[in-house]
Formats: C-alpha cells, sequence, structure tokens
C-alpha cells in the first residue's frame, strides 16, 4: 500500500523547494491533495496526515465520499460540472475550479443566489486551444469575465489551467506563464496549475493552488470514460 503520509511530506518538501527557487514563500501555494477514485478511508489517512484541501473531479463520487468524511478541510470541484449538477455541487463544494463555460456559470449564479450564499469560483481556460478540451480559450477571458461580473453571486478569485499533456515538466513552462499573464492583466489573484507531473514549474510560474494526486495516493486504478 502506497504511503500515504511519505507522499504527502515528499509533495510537501518539492513545493518548498520550488518556491525557494523562486523566491516565494511556500506557504503561498495551497496544495490541494486529488483524491478521485481514492476510497474515503485513504482519504481520512490524507486528512489526518496534514492534507488541507480536498480536490475531486465528479460531484456523484465526492457526494458519496462527503456523507462518509464530511467537510473537515474544504474540498474544491476541479472536473467538468454539467448544469443538472450545480445544485448538489453547491452544497458540496467549497469552490468550484471548473467554470468552463457561461451555460454553468449562469446556472450557479442562479442556484447561488436562490441559495442566498456566494460562491467562489475559478474560471478554466483552454490554455493550449485544445479541441479536446473544456475551458475558455485564452482569448474568450475576457468577455467572459465581463459577463460573469454582473452575477452578484460569482466571486471570481482567478484562473484554473490543465496545459496539454508534455514529456517532460519543463515543457509546461510557456502554458504556466501564459496562465499567469492573463491573470495578473485581469486582475485575478488564484492561479490553480500543476499536477503531479509538473507541479514544481507551476509553483516556479507562480501558482497559488497546485492540484496533486498520484504523489500523494500513488497510482490511480484505470476506469471507464465517463
Ligand atoms: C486528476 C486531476 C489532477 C491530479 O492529477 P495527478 O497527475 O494524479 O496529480 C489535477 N487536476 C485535475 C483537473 C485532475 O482531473
Amino acid at each position: 500500500m502506497h504511503d500515504i503520509r511519505a507522499g504527502l511530506m515528499r509533495v510537501r518538501e518539492r513545493i518548498a523547494a520550488a518556491a525557494e527557487r523562486a523566491g516565494r514563500r511556500a506557504d503561498d501555494v495551497l496544495l490541494i491533495a486529488v483524491s478521485k477514485t481514492v476510497e474515503a478511508e485513504r482519504i481520512r489517512e490524507a486528512i489526518e496526515a496534514g492534507v488541507v484541501a480536498l480536490g475531486e473531479n465528479r460531484v456523484q463520487e465526492a457526494k458519496a465520499k462527503i456523507a462518509t468524511l464530511g467537510r473537515p478541510v474544504p474540498w474544491h470541484l476541479i472536473g467538468h460540472l454539467q448544469t443538472n449538477k450545480v445544485k448538489d455541487a453547491l452544497a458540496l463544494f467549497d469552490v468550484i475550479q471548473s467554470i468552463d463555460r457561461l451555460e454553468v456559470a449562469r446556472e450557479c449564479e442562479r442556484r447561488a443566489a436562490g441559495a442566498g450564499r456566494p460562491v467562489d469560483v475559478l474560471l478554466e481556460v483552454n490554455v493550449g486551444n485544445e479541441p479536446s478540451k473544456s475551458g475558455f480559450a485564452p482569448d474568450a477571458v475576457a468577455a467572459a469575465l465581463d459577463a460573469i461580473g454582473g452575477m452578484a453571486h460569482l466571486k471570481v478569485r482567478g484562473l484554473m489551467a490543465i496545459p496539454p499533456a508534455v514529456e517532460r515538466p519543463e515543457e509546461s513552462r510557456p502554458a504556466f506563464r501564459a496562465l499567469r499573464a492573463l491573470a495578473e492583466r485581469h486582475g485575478l489573484g488564484e492561479l490553480s496549475m500543476g499536477m503531479s507531473g509538473d507541479f514544481e514549474v507551476a509553483v516556479e510560474e507562480g501558482a497559488t493552488m497546485v492540484r496533486v494526486g498520484t504523489a500523494i495516493f500513488g497510482p490511480r486504478p484505470p476506469r471507464a470514460a465517463a
């Protein structure tokens, strides 16, 4: 069995070293432990080992786990959100990182207004303009922010991206840099970027949140496509 505590400690050390290389404070980077496919008992172990935020990419899967574990730490939704799951998502998650189209933003606004509480969100940017990926194209972000600016219950804290797959982590650097420039242009503070394969480069390029699964929990079993 993969040692979660050791995995977590090692990831923390690597974040700290990357932050230091970039003249940043490790405390300014939130480590989100991505627990998709990981069962509740092992997530509990991670929380006991000191995980301070969790990430899930499916509402239904998270719902079952949150029923077991509660919300001792914030849960972030990091996967594509269907409009018919928005109501559940708002009840379960503290942050929705995957606002990837205006339709889902509008539905979040409608539901958040109905519940009478604001919701923290990130806009997902398709930073590589990949046809297979969801998210706003970089040149559509300005218009999206304009539209969402009129939605009183949506608090846009920053941008999130999954850059194109690469062979070596270093190759993600230009995408991370582009995302950072886009966030800065719009005065957005949070940058969610970097996964197990490339989080150190992301930290060097200014990530304020990294989303790390495999490096903490070990390899995931393959699962059928949704
Ligand atoms: C699965 C996933 C991650 C974590 O991936 P690892 O390579 O296991 O660290 C990060 N972000 C998103 C959106 C994911 O779906």
